[in-house]
């Protein structure tokens, strides 16, 4: 029988990777929100962003 162990990507901690790890690759819930949240909040500073550098279409006159 082949064991998988993963890495927890939160804390680092080993987790064996089967059906009794109900938060892999994470080896707990708190471990796993805490890179949900980290995730949510880098996705809602992208769109705070984003629409300032958009282009005037009409900046530059035709001759
Ligand atoms: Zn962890």
């Amino acid at each position: 029988m082949n064991q998988l162990i993963v890495s927890c990507p939160q804390c680092g901690t080993e987790v064996i990777w089967n059906e009794a790890a109900t938060w892999r690759p994470f080896c707990s819930d708190r471990c796993r929100l805490i890179d949900l949240g980290a995730w949510l909040d880098e996705s809602h500073r992208i769109p705070d962003r984003a629409p300032a550098s958009l282009p005037e279409p009409e900046t530059e006159a035709p001759q």
